[in-house]
């Protein structure tokens, strides 16, 4: 963890860089692993790590999968809507 500026991945290892927009000097907050979409809390303080922990892995596809099953959930509760307005047109 000597070179500032890029951080090894605690989930999967690899090394990836911190975006830039990062103040070295005072950051407290989520950075997002390039190559395996971890979610990591990172507390920067002078351009030295103080903190650092895994928040979630891979946590992009893990999104997805709660979008799909929202998408599930809604086309089921939509499709129910149809039946219901087709039964009082009858
Ligand atoms: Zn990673």
């Amino acid at each position: 963890m000597a070179e500032i500026g890029h951080l090894e991945c605690l989930v999967c290892g690899k090394t990836f860089q911190i975006p830039k927009f990062i103040n070295f000097e005072n950051y407290d907050g989520q950075v997002v692993c390039q190559h395996c979409e971890s979610l990591l809390h990172i507390k920067l303080v002078q351009s030295k790590v103080r903190q650092y922990k895994v928040v979630e892995e891979s946590f992009r596809r893990e999104t997805a999968d709660e979008l799909f099953q929202i998408m599930n959930e809604a086309e089921r509760k939509f499709g129910q809507k149809i039946e219901k307005s087709d039964d009082k047109n009858k």
